[in-house]
């Protein structure tokens, strides 16, 4: 992985960059998801919200309904509409940047699938990767590492 990465939307308004590594990458099967996106999953790095230097061309949040209720907030570029990263549950201190956004997406493979009672059948996930029906319990996943950057930001 680049050591900061960067990305951007689709017409190059809005450019960002990770200040460092994220603290582990979902890839989310959820209905929200597909319906958001328009496709069959969603890959987000979760990072602090400090960690995430925008470098031009501010985006705007917009509040998405969701099954469960809670509150999921988009932030999308102005001029083409592209979501670059969202935040969950009003928790603004944590963004869940799209990896898709990413100029190299490659870089951030997913740690976990979520969500993956609504995964489409005809995706096949890898063996050896955590895999979850619903959510899962992060202090038995994460690295200590991410787990102590996560303490750091809610105490
Ligand atoms: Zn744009
Ligand atoms: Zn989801």
């Amino acid at each position: 992985m680049p050591d900061s990465p960067e990305g951007g939307c689709a017409c190059g308004q809005v450019r960002y960059r990770l200040r460092s590594a994220p603290l582990f990458v979902h890839c989310c099967h959820c209905k929200d998801c597909q319906r958001q996106t328009g496709s069959a999953f969603v890959l987000n790095a979760l990072i602090e919200t400090g960690r995430v230097e925008c470098l031009s061309g501010e985006p705007a949040l917009s509040p998405m309904p969701t099954d469960s209720g809670r509150p999921h907030d988009v932030a999308r570029c102005s001029g083409c509409g592209t979501a670059v990263w969202s935040h969950y549950g009003g928790v603004k201190a944590l963004t869940f940047v799209r990896v898709g956004t990413l100029d190299e997406p490659v870089a951030l493979p997913p740690d976990v699938h979520i969500y993956t009672r609504s995964k489409l059948p005809w995706i096949a996930l890898p063996s050896g990767l955590p895999a979850f029906e619903a959510y899962y319990d992060s202090k038995t996943l994460w690295p200590a590492e991410s787990l102590a950057r996560r303490r750091a930001i809610f105490g």
